[in-house]
């Protein structure tokens, strides 16, 4: 089967490239990065799946009044399996990051460049690459008439990189997911396509707001310097959470949790000026086994003594908060069949990890339902010149036709 499967999709290299060029070349930029959503490049996709032959797709648009069509696309294909109370899901995104600096690009970002196995382009690898490969490996269970065990859906969601909500988080409320499903995010990984990512830290975005009195920079005495006690409290909490959350978990790179400062707002325009208030944002990412209230009231607590050490005041405010799930364990049967199916394309043996940023899987993982995050990819997405390796798409394809198969 693994060579009818090989030479299945090496025939469609042409046509799965052209439809990865045709895809990317709409840019599905989110209202937030400054675009007008995805609703055209879901529309390219259909007509893709149409003409694969694929299964009319299932809509979940969520409104959204800020693009153009009034809404943000959600899509299912499924085909129908011989138990159809569960389903096996690999979930990809359409939306894209914004090209950043075009002066760092060598292409247009929207113009994509076949160069040997590399397709350039904004969205090529991240998530490009997978959307493709999801719709060829089951447009072979469709050519072949093939029923899978249960029910196989593709899902394509919108707002991955801007938070979900009109996405993902759209598709749960839905109550699109059962507990039983097993889902595979094709949106992490390494070049070597043998890491599968089983875990991801807490997340947690945190807005500082220290205040304290206004005066001339040459009387300080007659005020109370905001910009002071945010810098007391930036370092000292640096270096207390750091030493105090020092738990270790070697499934993640870095093994450790991390508390670093990041946005600093504009207080004063003048050099001499002690600024009334200052502003300040930390990016916290922590190991599952940390509770994130715990480190939280931490914060809470050490910022309101150093603030009211100088007699100021810090109000803290959460912008940004993700509670992760620990590791499942081996006995997952999503996790015996992806390694299998991973084994039989590669040829090695799989390693499990964590990842220290969030994928779609946390949201799915938070609900009970297995997630798998797995790609196999150079690792250039979000970059200038992004790409990705036509290789690594066929690979992929070849993974989720196996793990169709093999439900
Ligand atoms: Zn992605």
């Amino acid at each position: 089967m693994l060579d009818k499967i090989r030479s299945y999709l090496e025939e469609r290299r042409e046509s799965m490239v052209k439809t990865l060029c045709d895809l990317v070349s709409i840019p599905a930029l989110s209202p937030e990065a400054g675009g007008d959503g995805e609703m055209k490049k879901a529309k390219m996709l259909v007509r893709k799946a149409k003409e694969l032959g694929l299964p009319l797709p299932r809509w979940y648009d969520c409104p959204d009044w800020r693009v153009g069509d009034g809404a943000r696309p959600n899509l299912a294909i499924t085909l129908e399996g011989e138990d159809k109370s569960r389903t096996f899901w690999i979930i990809t995104h359409l939306d894209v990051v914004a090209p950043g600096d075009l002066m760092l690009w060598d292409v247009e970002p929207f113009k994509p460049v076949v160069k040997g196995d590399k397709v350039f382009g904004r969205g090529t690898e991240d998530n490009g690459q997978e959307i493709v490969a999801s719709l060829y490996a089951l447009s072979f269970l469709v050519k072949e008439k093939i029923k899978p065990r249960f029910n196989v859906s593709l899902a394509f969601v919108s707002d991955e990189e801007t938070g979900s909500n009109y996405g993902m988080l759209h598709l749960i409320k839905q109550g699109v997911f059962k507990k039983a499903d097993l889902v595979l995010v094709p949106d992490a990984g390494e070049p070597d396509g043998l890491f599968i990512e089983v875990t991801e830290k807490s997340m947690l975005w945190l807005r500082f707001s220290v205040q304290g009195k206004q005066s001339h920079a040459s009387m300080p005495h007659e005020g109370l310097n905001a910009n002071l006690v945010a810098s007391k409290i930036i370092v000292s909490l640096h270096e207390e959470l750091y030493n105090r959350f020092n738990q270790r978990n070697d499934f993640f790179y870095p093994p450790y949790s991390t508390f670093e400062p990041t946005v600093r707002e504009k207080n004063v325009d003048n050099i001499n000026t002690i600024p009334a208030k200052d502003v300040f944002f930390f990016d916290c990412r922590i190991i599952p086994s940390l509770s994130v209230d715990q480190v939280l009231d931490f914060i809470r607590d050490r910022a309101g003594d150093i603030a009211k050490s100088f007699g100021a005041q810090v109000d803290i405010e959460v912008v940004n908060r993700s509670e992760a799930t620990p590791y499942s364990g081996e006995e997952d049967p999503n996790l015996k069949l992806l390694s299998s199916c991973i084994k039989d394309a590669l040829g090695e043996e799989p390693r499990i990890g964590g990842i220290s940023w969030i994928t779609l899987a946390t949201f799915l993982r938070r609900e009970g339902i297995s997630a798998l995050v797995w790609s196999k990819r150079d690792n250039t997405a979000s970059r200038p010149n992004e790409y990705c390796r036509i290789s690594n798409m066929l690979k992929s394809a070849e993974v989720f036709t196996l793990m169709m198969l093999n439900l």
